[in-house]
């Protein structure tokens, strides 16, 4: 595991992030959910990303998965799989 530390927002500069040293613009969780407020036209994928918001809140790997998705609109078989793994357990925790 990497080291985590805070950092100030890449974007606002106002919110501090925990972040690692391998993330070099890291953001807070503001500026981070107006990014990933974007429609989504797959259906498959709409269906995929439609998950509670307290999710994304929780996980940054589900952020990461969904941002990698709206950047370059494309996933693999192994992301995709990941990221319902993550959802189910998530859910479970839930009850
Ligand atoms: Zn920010």
């Amino acid at each position: 595991m990497a080291i985590k530390f805070k950092k100030k927002c890449a974007r606002c500069r106002k919110n501090f992030v925990l972040t690692t040293s391998r993330d070099r613009y890291p953001l807070c969780y503001e500026c981070e959910k107006s990014e990933l407020d974007q429609e989504i036209e797959d259906p498959e994928m709409k269906k995929l990303f439609d998950i509670p918001e307290e999710f994304y809140r929780k996980n940054s790997f589900l952020r990461d998965i969904k941002r990698n998705y709206l950047r370059f609109e494309n996933l693999t078989d192994k992301q995709i799989a990941a990221f319902k793994k993550t959802v189910e357990r998530m859910k479970k925790e839930q009850g």
